[in-house]
């Protein structure tokens, strides 16, 4: 092999990791299509649900202050890594700044090469959205057509948006106690086609609906949703309690349904059910999905999702923005690992274009 064929096959692994930004991650959504980027996440996240034993899984790390948590959220099958970094400040909006903010990392397992950083605010929105329409989907009394949305805030349209298009709904029935959050909600999907009614209280919204979708933020032990609001067969949507100490739905809901989850030791610390002794009985929704264990078992039945957020659910829509980039030619290359011809001589990288040692 001559020098110049050993730097070519060396050079051609490469180190320069694709880059999304968020005004990337924008432009890509509208190419594509939110719904249908919605619902090829969905479907990323149900295939990888299906062959869950294959991945390398935990409960992330949090670090929590005094007004928010910042959360590392790490994922692996033997082909690629990812992780991703994702905050929750729920008095951030106040000061001009999102409750969650994120980004994250795709990985190669065979060499450890990244090949995706990515903005994860916005894909955190569709795959938290793909999720829920995905569980409800599964979980939900098929004809469900009506949904209450209690909190309007940043995730609020793409829960929207995703149940009218993966899972039927045509009417929500919208609070807030935020008149200016429900506003901006009305102004952004008044050319959905949902019929949209502006509800005075959580009963009046929850009041007719099939589907209830909490998505409040508040780093407070919140009672949402109370039992006497509940209707048999009613499927809850439970995405804003997802911290210690933050929870959107009463004990008695809990106990009045049956109860679904993503990761049982993440969901035990950080969901709902962090209000429930440790021997409440949950299922994990992969269960359902690869039909190990029944989902809903009759039309009367009452069931929960207590949604927290599961790094597998973000390596899922990590791929699917990745391919979906690399499809259409969009994103640049990153020089975040150095490139070195011999990869022992990282030191000859403070020296090129200098004719002495670099100390
Ligand atoms: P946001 O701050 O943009 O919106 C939250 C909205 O909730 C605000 O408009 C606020 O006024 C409203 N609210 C607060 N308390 C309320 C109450 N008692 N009744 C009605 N409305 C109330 O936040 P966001 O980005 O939309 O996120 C919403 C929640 O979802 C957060 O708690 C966040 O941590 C959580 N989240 C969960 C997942 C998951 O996978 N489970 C993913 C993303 C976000």
């Amino acid at each position: 092999m001559t020098s110049s064929q050993n730097t070519l096959s060396k050079a051609s692994f490469s180190t320069m990791p694709l880059y999304l930004s968020a005004p990337d991650a924008v432009a890509l959504v509208r190419r594509k299509g939110l719904k249908n980027c919605i619902a090829g996440i969905a479907a990323n996240i149900q295939a990888d649900f299906f062959r869950w034993t294959d991945f390398d899984k935990s409960a992330r790390v949090a670090n929590h202050s005094k007004d928010g948590v910042i959360e590392l959220m790490p994922i692996s099958d033997d082909m690629a890594y990812s992780f991703k970094y994702v905050n929750g400040h729920p008095k951030n909006t106040a000061i001009g700044l999102p409750t969650v903010m994120a980004f994250g990392v795709l990985a190669d397992v065979a060499t450890g090469a990244p090949t995706l950083v990515s903005e994860l605010t916005l894909t955190t929105a569709l795959r938290t959205a793909a999720t829920s329409a995905l569980a409800a989907k599964t979980l939900a009394r098929p004809g469900s057509r009506v949904m209450a949305l209690i909190g309007n805030g940043a995730q609020s349209e793409f829960q929207a948006i995703a149940f009218q298009h993966l899972m039927g709904i045509d009417t929500l029935r919208l609070f807030d106690i935020d008149p200016q959050a429900t506003a901006k909600l009305l102004a952004n999907l008044s050319g959905s086609r949902l019929r949209l009614k502006v509800c005075t209280s959580i009963a009046e919204a929850v009041k007719g609906a099939d589907i209830v979708t909490t998505i409040t933020a508040d780093k407070a032990c919140a009672t949402i949703l109370t039992a006497d609001m509940l209707a048999p067969g009613m499927h809850i949507n439970a995405v804003g309690g997802d911290c210690p100490g933050k929870t959107e739905l009463a004990a008695e809901v809990l106990h009045a349904a049956k109860v679904f989850v993503e990761f049982t030791p993440q969901t035990r610390i950080e969901g709902d059910i962090q209000q429930m002794p440790a021997e409440f009985v949950v299922t994990e929704l992969w269960e359902v999905l690869n039909g190990t264990r029944s989902g809903r078992e009759s039309d009367a039945q009452i069931t929960v999702f207590d949604s927290v957020g599961f790094a597998l659910e973000d390596f899922s829509a990590l791929r699917f923005m990745h391919d979906a980039a690399l499809a259409l030619g969009m994103g640049e290359r990153l020089a975040l690992i150095p490139q070195m011809v011999d990869p022992k001589n990282l030191f000859g990288t403070l020296l090129e274009g200098i004719s002495h040692p670099a100390t």
